[in-house]
């Protein structure tokens, strides 16, 4: 996918800056352009967000076969570049109020982005163990991604941690790498939906470990075993393993917006239907807000009605 680095044409004021350029991003840059919105997209890393590291999405409507992760993202950035969106990479440093107008300031860069309205797309990040060895693999053993490091586990032992969707489809997907794939989590039911359960339970290579939690992660140069504390029977053991992926949820990607907006303990973005915030013309979509479910399909529908929710603003106050 191309990447946007030069700043040389950004424009003295936009309509609507997008910060976050992942499926609710993306959306609401294509129904902002079609407004004839002049709309900017600032994304840090590469468009689609977690939809880009997803091995395959198998409910979005209108793919019965399934659509790979890379591929609709990839097709979202380009229907929204199709109609106008100048997409950015970089990152916002800090967003500045200056009466009705929104300055963002980048970091890394001198320039600045002022616009009408902000939409605030920045999706979530993956929730840590926090356990003593953690840190010391990240990157090198431990893993939020198994689309982007499951190649290097061929033939390898793999822990995922967590009993969502994530953790039982990722270590479905796990399985056509490594030749034994532990599922652990801290209950003794899974959360995950009944459909990649049955396909999970299916699977010879999958092994799950009901009621425990991770306490270490151990090894020297590479990871080798995992202390998991067993809850019911109150005892740890050592489970050894290559790698561990984590999928044990989401924090919201909120910092810099805190204090400005109403957020929940997790940072998650209080809106109204509109997807407003209490800041007039700014507005949040997306997996960052407050709701029930986060989805590619709720994140899309959330794009959409910021970038109406934006439009009106701007008519009125401008
Ligand atoms: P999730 O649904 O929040 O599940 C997190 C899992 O991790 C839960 O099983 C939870 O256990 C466990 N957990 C939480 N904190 C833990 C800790 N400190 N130590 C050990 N385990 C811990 O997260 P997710 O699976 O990433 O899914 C996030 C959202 O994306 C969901 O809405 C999900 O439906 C959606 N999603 C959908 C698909 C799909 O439709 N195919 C695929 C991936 C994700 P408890 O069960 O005990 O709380």
């Amino acid at each position: 996918m191309e990447q946007f680095f030069n700043y040389d044409d950004l424009k003295d004021l936009y309509d609507i800056a997008i910060i976050g350029g992942g499926p609710a991003g993306l959306t609401a840059g294509i129904y902002a352009a079609r407004d004839n919105l002049d709309t900017i997209i600032l994304e840090k890393n590469f468009p689609g967000g977690q939809v880009g590291i997803t091995e395959i999405i198998e409910n979005y409507p209108g793919f019965p076969d399934g659509i790979m992760g890379g591929d609709l993202a990839e097709k979202m950035f380009l229907h929204a570049r199709k109609f106008g969106v100048q997409v950015k990479n970089g990152i916002c440093g800090k967003i500045e109020i200056d009466g009705k107008y929104k300055i963002i300031h980048l970091e890394h860069s001198v320039h600045k982005i002022k616009a009408k309205s902000i939409i605030f797309a920045t999706g979530a990040k993956p929730l840590h163990l926090e356990v003593p060895g953690e840190n010391k693999f990240l990157g090198r053993g431990i893993s939020f991604c198994a689309t982007c490091d499951g190649a290097f586990y061929k033939d390898k032992v793999v822990a995922v941690i967590g009993g969502g969707d994530s953790a039982v489809e990722e270590g479905n997907y796990l399985t056509k790498f490594a030749k034994k794939v532990y599922i652990v989590h801290r209950r003794d039911k899974l959360r995950a939906a009944k459909i990649l359960q049955d396909r999970a339970f299916k699977n010879p290579k999958i092994e799950f470990i009901y009621n425990c939690v991770v306490k270490e992660v151990k090894g020297e140069e590479k990871i080798n075993a995992i202390t998991l504390h067993n809850r019911v029977e109150e005892k740890d053991f050592d489970l050894p393993v290559d790698g561990v992926f984590v999928f044990i949820g989401w924090t919201a990607d909120t910092e810099l917006l805190k204090g400005m907006v109403d957020m929940d303990d997790s940072g998650f973005i209080k809106t109204d239907e509109h997807m407003a915030t209490k800041i007039p013309g700014i507005f949040a979509a997306g997996d960052n807000r407050l709701k029930e479910l986060r989805q590619v399909v709720t994140a899309v529908a959330d794009g959409a009605i910021a970038a109406k929710s934006a439009e009106k603003y701007i008519e009125e106050n401008f």
